[in-house]
């Protein structure tokens, strides 16, 4: 009962907190009853007026030029689960540019929820290749290349100790996975897409691997797993965005940390809970949960380090009986502003202020608008079928010709039903 009791504070304070920390814009904690107190001069609540809303919805906001806008598509863990998916960051600049910081599996439909032209996505940063940290970048490739891509997928990523640990090799097999999807496509769609442009860059640097339209990103080394993991900052415009992607807490990331706005760093499970939900075993859960990843205490002190504007801790699923001892694990080390991430929550930042929203999506969205024109598709591109494939078709041109003169009528063509 302790216990309960002392979680139920701590959620408690943390809104307080929150609430303090935050301006009006999108992440009023403080309830409009204690806002606009009776009496107080305000004036009243309207029947017909809409008021103020505490959410983010896709397609509704202009971003301000001197803005960063970063949304969450992927919060959790390895394991597959509808509430989260794997870890995704998007990071969306004022002077228009966008970036993806890893793409864990599950991840691309909760970027399609944002409703952004696939040609503004065409840049991927992975910190390491672990499935839960690239696992949909073939939904993009393949997805977005379908939906409207006209552009090379470019993809980042990180040398491994051989180099076929490294991300060029990683996707050149991934293309080579897709030989079949792409072979079909030819003569069917504006494939200009469907192909990637990798940019493999030494694990054991520090160094800029992006510079382009004012925006800068390092890359450095983290530990996790095996050689072979980064994570990387981004500058623009004066702010700072750090994401750690996977790493056991070190030194280069307390370094390029330093004055940073917004910092994303791993705080995994609580090892009672990998015990108890996973059914590690106590010796496995230590391993997994304070020595490949960052323990919630250890997460405490890296931010107590660092001191960000904002800290957002991630991979851990977010549950009710979960929170409550993550955040007091993280309070033990660290008091300062903290966002709990989960899927589409939502980060505004500029020199002022930084909030915190969730974004409310439609679950039924189609594709957004093409940012670049199509190209006519010549069907004679296409490998077709073989004879004895061919010669399977069943005659239903007496139901389907009628459908090809109704869409002549309705576009103003002629089109003619293609004989075998
Ligand atoms: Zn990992
Ligand atoms: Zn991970």
């Amino acid at each position: 009962m302790k216990m309960k009791k002392t979680v139920v504070v701590a959620v408690f304070t943390l809104g307080l907190a929150a609430g303090l920390y935050f301006g009006t814009h999108g992440s009023s904690l403080v309830s409009p009853a204690i806002a606009k107190a009776p009496g107080s001069g305000e004036p009243a609540i309207s029947p017909t007026q809409p008021r103020e809303r505490h959410f983010y919805a896709p397609n509704s906001e202009a971003l301000a030029p001197d803005e960063m806008r970063v949304i969450a598509c992927g919060t959790g863990m390895p394991f597959t689960r509808m509430a989260q998916a794997a870890p995704c960051f998007l990071v969306e600049l004022g002077n228009g540019d966008k970036f993806i910081f890893d793409i864990g599996s599950g991840s691309a439909e909760r970027i399609a929820a944002l409703e952004i032209p696939y040609d503004f996505l065409d840049k991927v940063f992975i910190g390491h290749l672990h499935g839960d940290h690239m696992g949909d970048i073939d939904a993009l490739f393949v997805g977005g290349g379908l939906m409207g891509r006209h552009v090379p997928l470019r993809i980042w990523g990180p040398s491994g100790s051989k180099p076929e640990l490294g991300t060029a090799a990683a996707m050149e097999h991934m293309e080579k996975m897709y030989a079949w999807d792409i072979a079909g496509r030819l003569g069917q769609t504006d494939i200009r897409g469907f192909k990637t442009e990798v940019h493999e860059f030494d694990y054991k640097k520090e160094q800029v691997v992006y510079e382009e339209n004012g925006v800068v990103i390092r890359s450095f080394p983290a530990i996790h797993a095996i050689d072979g993991s980064v994570s990387y900052s981004l500058e623009w415009n004066g702010l700072k965005f750090v994401y750690g992607s996977d790493t056991f807490p070190n030194k280069w990331f307390i370094k390029n940390s330093k004055d940073a706005d917004l910092v994303i760093h791993e705080a995994f499970i609580a090892v009672p809970d990998l015990v108890s939900k996973l059914g590690l075993t106590p010796e496995a859960a230590l391993q997994v949960g304070t020595q490949i990843h960052t323990a919630p205490e250890a997460f405490g002190k890296v931010m107590s380090m660092v001191k960000p504007r904002h800290a957002v801790a991630y991979h851990f699923f977010k549950d009710h009986d979960t929170t409550g001892p993550i955040l007091e694990r993280i309070r033990t080390t660290y008091d300062g502003p903290l966002s709990l991430a989960e899927d589409h929550m939502v980060w505004n930042v500029t020199k002022d202020k930084i909030t915190e929203r969730l974004a409310i999506v439609d679950h039924h969205t189609w594709t957004p608008p093409m940012a670049s024109a199509a190209v006519p598709i010549d069907p004679n591109d296409s490998m077709g079928y073989s004879p004895e494939i061919e010669a399977g078709k069943l005659d239903v041109k007496d139901v389907l010709q009628p459908t090809w003169e109704e869409a002549g009528k309705v576009l103003g063509r002629e089109f003619t039903y293609p004989e075998k």
